[in-house]
């Protein structure tokens, strides 16, 4: 089922990048030939994962003999790929029937009823609020979670979303594993992070995207918008272009169907409005935007097209510190995480949330990119949950205290 709808789906090429030119010409050939960029990569460090569809192929492969650059065959049957997780994840839910919902990639529902419960149990911490509808109705709800209801002016608000991209399915987890740290797991030693800082928890972004990739298509990561007269057959808009900052001038597509698709224009999406009226309710206070996103180990801040933001001494401090805090409890073999400008480290894109947080006054807004597991790509085998949650709860506990430590500063 899972694999469904990916017939036309081919091979994953290794990229061996030297420097910022191959990136480049990469970026250029991705809107050129449709490519599916599964990992950016990092020049001298990491390969470049790219997915292209067999029309494009060839063409691709000579584009990079030409260029001199070296590639290989990463991954030569996806769908193969996606059997194969999804057998995987069958038998977990077998095996661990009624586990935690945060160690598993639960669906739609039974995320919101996990929120709704915790409203009710914990009523003095936890309020659960609707942003809004989701294209298909859904209502993307988040939690706010709060010893003094949000009334508290002296307290910083740190603010959580995951699952913009529908099939990066581990950022769920580590959203409601870091809710249930808070609320039903509060330990002596994390009792500052809930009495000193309010939190903004939304556990998925783009319900519609999620579902979709839960019963048709595992690899959707755009909304599920239609617009006939945009496209007859293509759906929605990458949530992550579609912000007004930058909008549609860099690594964005003009086709419909293209998965770097921005959208007819800014905030097009009913997704991106909602999270964009959730930043402005609460922006006078937002210490730390964090937008989870998997995979790559990269820690990320603007701006995009080539500038700083003017706390970026600060910002980058938070951020390393973030990735300290993670690699110190990482499993031996995983990759470190690399910490900079997302248009240095990673590359830039046009009409981010980050970058849009940023902008608009949110002092600290990051893009995590989650733990990569060679091979797993996007499918991460859900026995990799817990690890990737305690961990990556430790970057946010310290990115916590510090915008904490900063905020009281700037009182
Ligand atoms: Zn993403």
């Amino acid at each position: 089922m899972l694999a469904k709808a990916h017939g036309k789906i081919s091979t994953v090429h290794g990229v061996v990048l030297r420097n910022l030119d191959d990136i480049k010409l990469i970026r250029e050939l991705e809107s050129d030939l449709d490519l599916d960029i599964w990992r950016a990569g990092l020049p001298g460090v990491k390969d470049a994962y790219i997915m292209v569809r067999p029309q494009f192929k060839e063409k691709f492969l000579e584009r990079l003999d030409e260029a001199g650059i070296q590639h290989y065959v990463h991954n030569k049957d996806v769908v193969r790929a996606l059997d194969d997780f999804e057998a995987r994840f069958n038998q977990w839910k077998l095996r661990r029937n009624n586990d935690a919902i945060y160690n598993t990639y639960p669906r739609y529902g039974e995320i919101e009823a996990y929120l709704d419960r915790l409203g009710r149990e914990y009523p003095n911490i936890v309020t659960v609020v609707n942003a809004g509808n989701s294209y298909e109705g859904r209502p993307m709800k988040y939690v706010k979670i709060s010893t003094t209801n949000f009334e508290d002016s002296t307290k910083p608000i740190y603010f959580m979303d995951a699952a913009m991209h529908s099939r990066e399915w581990v950022t769920p987890p580590v959203a409601l594993y870091t809710i249930h740290r808070l609320v039903e797991d509060l330990r002596a030693e994390d009792r500052d992070l809930l009495e000193n800082i309010d939190w903004v928890i939304m556990p998925v972004f783009n319900p519609d995207g999620w579902e979709f990739s839960h019963v048709e298509n595992r690899m959707w990561r755009r909304s599920r918008s239609f617009n006939a007269s945009i496209s007859p057959i293509c759906y929605g808009a990458d949530l992550n272009r579609n912000f007004d900052i930058f909008f549609g001038t860099f690594s964005v597509s003009s086709n419909p169907c293209s998965d770097i698709y921005p959208g007819p224009f800014a905030f097009s999406e009913v997704e991106s409005r909602n999270v964009r009226d959730m930043l402005y309710l609460h922006l006078d206070r937002i210490q730390i935007y964090m937008n989870m996103h998997s995979y790559g180990n990269f820690i990320l801040y603007g701006f995009d097209n080539n500038t700083l933001p003017h706390n970026v001494a600060q910002l980058h401090y938070v951020a390393a510190a973030m990735g300290a805090h993670i690699d110190a409890r990482k499993m031996a073999d995983a990759p470190y995480y690399a910490v900079g400008n997302s248009n240095y480290v990673l590359y830039g894109a046009s009409g981010t949330s980050q970058d849009y947080a940023q902008a608009i006054g949110v002092p600290f807004a990051i893009t995590l990119e989650l733990p990569e597991f060679d091979g797993y790509n996007f499918l991460v085998p859900p026995e990799y949950i817990e690890q990737i949650n305690t961990e990556t709860y430790a970057g946010i506990a310290e990115t916590a205290r510090l915008s904490y430590l900063f905020y009281r500063d700037r009182l």
